[in-house]
C-alpha cells in the first residue's frame, strides 16, 4: 500500500514525486511510456515559447546554450532531474481505471494488476486527447493528430489542418526537409498567439509560394491519398496526400476522470477541485498540472502546473498528521 501513488511522469507529475520524496511518502510514479512522455512525442527540437528558469522542477538549474529550450532539451532536463532525485517510477504502464476512496484506493493498469494507495493524483496532462474535425477519414492511418519527425515525408505531399502555433512549426520543419506542404485553416487569418519569431518565416514561405496557406477552407472528407477541401465560396477540391496532421489542439481526457468519480465542471471540461489543495470531490484523489484547464490549455503552464506538487503533499500529509 502506496502513500501516494502518481500517474504521470511529466513535469507536473515529477514535481509532485519530488515533493513526495522530500516529504518522506512512499509513492510511486506510473507512465504509460517513458519520462516526460507528452513533450518526448513534440516536434522533434521544437523550441518552447518559455524560458529555462520557467520549466525548472527540484531547484536543479536549466541551463541551455540558447534563449529557449527545445522539446528535446526539455526531456533530456527532466530525466536528469529525476536521475538526481532518484526518482521511483514504472514505465510502460497505463493506469486504465481508478477505484475506491481515501486510505484505499486501486488502480487497475494496462498490464493486468493492480496498485493499491492511500492517495492517487491524477497528473496525465491533455496531450493523449486531440481535439477531432468529426470528418469522415479522420481515422485512416495517413492521418495523425500528432507531428514529431520530418524525415518520413521528402517529396511527399503533407497537408496540415490548423491555424496555431503546432500547424506553423510544422508546416516550416516539414518544407525545410523537402515535404510538399498545405496549411489548411478555417479562419480568415492564422492565429495571433503564433511565435513572434516564427510568424515572418512562415509568411515568406507563403508569399514566395514554397507552402501553400489555404484559408476560410475546411475538410470535407480524407480517402486513402486524397484531401477533399472546401473553400470559403464553397468550391470543392481534391488534393493528392500522402500524409495529413491535423494540429488543432488537444484537451483533457474527461472520460477517464469522470469514470474515476471526478465531477467535470461542465462549461470548461475541468475536474471539480480544490485550487488551494487540487483535491477532486472525491477525497485523496488529487489533479496536478496542464489536464486541470480541461479543454482550456492556456491556463495551466509548467510554470504554475509544477506548484501543484507541493500543494498536494502538503495536503496529504495534513490528513496524515490528524489520523495520528
Ligand atoms: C506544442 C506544445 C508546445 C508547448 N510549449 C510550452 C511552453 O513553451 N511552455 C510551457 O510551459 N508549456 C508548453 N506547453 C504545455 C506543456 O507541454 C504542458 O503544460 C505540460 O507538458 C503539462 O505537464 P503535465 O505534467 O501536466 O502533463 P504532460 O507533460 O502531458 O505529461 C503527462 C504524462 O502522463 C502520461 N500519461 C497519460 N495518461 C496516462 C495514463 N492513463 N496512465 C499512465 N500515464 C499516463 C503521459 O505519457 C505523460 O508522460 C506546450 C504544449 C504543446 C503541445
Amino acid at each position: 500500500m502506496l502513500d501516494l501513488l502518481i500517474v504521470g511522469s511529466g513535469p507536473a507529475g515529477l514535481a509532485t514525486a519530488i515533493a513526495a520524496a522530500g516529504a518522506g511518502l512512499d509513492y510511486l510514479v506510473v507512465d504509460k511510456d517513458g519520462i516526460a512522455g507528452s513533450i518526448a512525442r513534440f516536434q522533434r527540437d521544437m523550441p518552447f515559447f518559455s524560458t529555462p528558469e520557467l520549466l525548472e522542477i527540484g531547484g536543479i538549474p536549466f541551463i541551455v546554450p540558447n534563449m529557449r529550450p527545445t522539446s528535446l532539451d526539455c526531456v533530456n532536463y527532466y530525466r536528469g532531474v529525476a536521475v538526481r532525485y532518484g526518482l521511483n517510477f514504472r514505465f510502460d504502464t497505463q493506469i486504465a481505471s481508478i477505484g475506491g476512496g481515501r486510505g484505499a484506493f486501486s488502480a487497475e493498469t494496462s498490464k493486468g494488476d493492480t496498485i493499491a494507495a492511500r492517495n492517487i493524483v491524477i497528473a496525465t496532462g491533455y496531450y493523449n486527447t486531440p481535439k477531432k474535425l468529426g470528418v469522415p477519414g479522420e481515422e485512416l492511418p495517413h492521418v495523425s493528430s500528432w507531428y514529431n519527425d520530418p524525415l518520413p515525408w521528402f517529396e511527399r505531399n503533407v497537408l496540415i489542418v490548423g491555424g496555431k502555433n503546432s500547424a506553423v512549426e510544422a508546416a516550416l520543419d516539414l518544407w525545410r526537409h523537402g515535404a510538399r506542404v498545405r496549411v489548411v485553416h478555417r479562419g480568415e487569418k492564422l492565429s495571433t498567439g503564433i511565435k513572434y519569431w516564427i510568424l515572418p518565416d512562415f509568411e515568406n514561405r507563403v508569399k514566395d509560394g514554397s507552402i501553400v496557406l489555404s484559408l476560410k477552407t475546411t475538410v470535407q472528407e480524407f480517402r486513402p491519398g486524397v484531401s477533399v477541401l472546401r473553400d470559403g465560396a464553397g468550391k470543392v477540391s481534391e488534393h493528392p496526400t500522402d500524409a495529413v496532421f491535423t494540429l488543432i489542439g488537444y484537451e483533457a481526457d474527461t472520460r477517464f476522470l469522470s469514470g474515476c468519480g471526478i465531477d467535470i465542471v461542465e462549461e470548461t471540461g475541468a475536474p471539480r477541485h480544490d485550487p488551494g489543495t487540487m483535491e477532486t470531490n472525491v477525497p485523496g484523489l488529487y489533479v496536478a498540472g496542464g489536464l486541470v484547464g480541461g479543454r482550456f490549455n492556456n491556463v495551466v503552464f509548467i510554470e504554475n502546473g509544477r506548484r501543484h506538487g507541493k500543494q498536494i503533499v502538503d495536503s496529504i500529509t495534513r490528513h496524515r498528521s490528524v489520523g495520528r
